[in-house]
């Protein structure tokens, strides 16, 4: 799915039915991840700081740490590249397809790759990518985006689910049971898993002290993608690197209770490299592609707290903003709070188009309250609307009404009483019969709610006069 909409256009017309999947589905792992964390930590903040520290440390010395990443992983027999960006990522991969006679790839789930677009990138180049998460999958068979990064269907139900299965062949009829789905889904896969020449994964962490790889999924697919394959590549982002196997357990424990509420996915693994001669089977050659793609000038810029993100997801969950709008409102593969500060960071030189993103937010605090390695991501936003401001980025939405105006509003009790006299008398007047071009322009994109304005001033002179009494 594509959209030029600003957000708040993208979330008043979005279909009521998904609007409401993707808040029951919010919800419901924002209230597992308290339950899971409560029950696990005393003190729960606490293990989150140490996180934040953990990652704020190692990004300080990313240089160091990648290099010794490096060098173990070549001790552990992987063969390392550098991807500059996307285009440099995709063509390593290719390069190395080629290089082994492959035109098969599996790939296990990795926002990575979606960053990079590499099965388009992949197709283009006659090769087949096959995606075996489950939602990825569909997102795929449907020629769509994920919306989420952790549940990249929470946009979708079963009966669209079994009509895409239709639609695709997969199974011979329609059959909305979602345990049929998932048996369809996985004989289908088992195939691919067979067929395909090379696996590749992302990577959740690398260690820097042993060159460990950990990889997380709930379904199992990222084993099946390496261990039927001669070839296994990680692509992998350079800010995903931690000083050492015991700092990776510290982040491992947040991750699963931040994303799912569980208090570990359940397959967690560590790849050392290719297979041992001894094993009897895996992966021959292993690949590591550390990918750049806009992380160093991040590193170097006022953002670079953003790079202690951890992909858990949490901070979508928490949001107002996501829980109205969805993730396809964000026009980027990374949605959410943590998608309005790295998307228009990723995009380079198209900063202005993703300038509006920082501006989706209520600022109230719940996302870095969440966030398991303590991101400051209000801070940041706030960040990104300066810098627009500086650089003089239009605004992408209009009719937002200037903060001057806001300000004599509010610094007149005279004013702002008729204001709120006025208000009340929105609810029977539509706001495009109002023949003032800010006010057209500001109601073509959004819908006033229902006036609220004024209780707190009753309730005060009640409360005064019962004091009174
Ligand atoms: S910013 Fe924090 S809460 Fe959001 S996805 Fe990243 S680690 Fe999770």
């Amino acid at each position: 799915m594509k959209t030029k909409q600003p957000i708040d256009a993208f979330a008043r017309d979005l279909p009521r039915e998904v609007r409401e999947s993707v808040y029951v589905s919010s919800k419901a792992k924002y209230d597992k991840r308290l339950d899971s964390l409560n029950q696990s930590y005393t003190a729960p903040d606490s293990i989150r700081k140490l996180a934040g520290q953990i990652k704020q440390h190692t990004l300080e010395n990313l240089p160091t740490y990648l290099g010794s990443a490096v060098e173990q992983l070549e001790k552990n027999g992987a063969k390392v590249h550098f991807a500059k960006d996307g285009q440099e990522a995709n063509e390593t991969i290719l390069e190395i397809m080629r290089g082994v006679g492959a035109t098969k790839l599996i790939k296990s789930k990795s926002m990575v790759s979606e960053e990079i677009h590499l099965n388009p990138f992949l197709e283009k180049h006659g090769c087949e990518s096959i995606e075996s998460d489950l939602g990825e999958f569909i997102v795929q068979l449907d020629n769509d985006m994920p919306s989420h990064i952790v549940t990249p269907i929470v946009h979708k139900n079963r009966k669209q689910i079994a009509t895409t299965f239709q639609k695709a062949g997969i199974g011979e009829d329609y059959n909305d049971d979602p345990q049929t789905i998932t048996r369809r889904a996985r004989s289908f896969l088992r195939q691919k898993y067979i067929e395909a020449e090379v696996g590749l994964t992302g990577g959740n962490f690398v260690s820097a002290e042993s060159g460990r790889i950990a990889l997380v999924t709930n379904e199992g697919n990222a084993r099946f993608s390496i261990s039927a394959n001669k070839t296994h590549i990680a692509l992998i982002g350079i800010e995903k690197v931690v000083p050492s196997d015991k700092d990776m357990a510290v982040l491992l424990n947040l991750l699963a209770r931040s994303a799912t509420g569980q208090q570990l996915t359940v397959y967690t693994q560590f790849i050392n490299g290719p297979k041992a001669a001894k094993q009897p089977d895996g992966p021959e050659n292993m690949h590591v592609i550390f990918l750049d793609n806009e992380r160093s000038n991040i590193l170097g810029s006022e953002f670079k707290e953003i790079l202690r993100c951890i992909r858990c997801g949490a901070c979508l969950n928490v949001c107002p903003i996501y829980r109205q709008s969805s993730g396809h409102a964000y026009r980027a593969v990374y949605p959410g709070p943590v998608g309005a500060v790295l998307s228009p960071l990723l995009a380079g030189k198209k900063y202005p188009d993703y300038a509006d993103l920082p501006k989706a937010s209520s600022l109230c605090g719940a996302c870095n309250e969440v966030c398991p390695v303590d991101i400051p991501l209000p801070e940041l936003l706030l960040r990104h609307r300066n810098k627009a401001k500086q650089e003089g980025i239009k605004k992408a939405s209009a009719g937002t009404p200037s903060m001057a105006g806001w300000s004599v509003l509010c610094s007149s009790p005279a004013m702002w009483k008729t204001s709120l006299r006025a208000g009340k008398a929105m609810d029977y007047i539509s706001l495009n019969l109002i023949p003032v071009p800010a006010v057209q322009a500001w109601a073509k994109e959004r819908t006033l709610p229902p006036f609220r304005g004024g209780k707190f001033r009753q309730w005060f002179k009640e409360h005064k006069r019962n004091k009174e009494a």
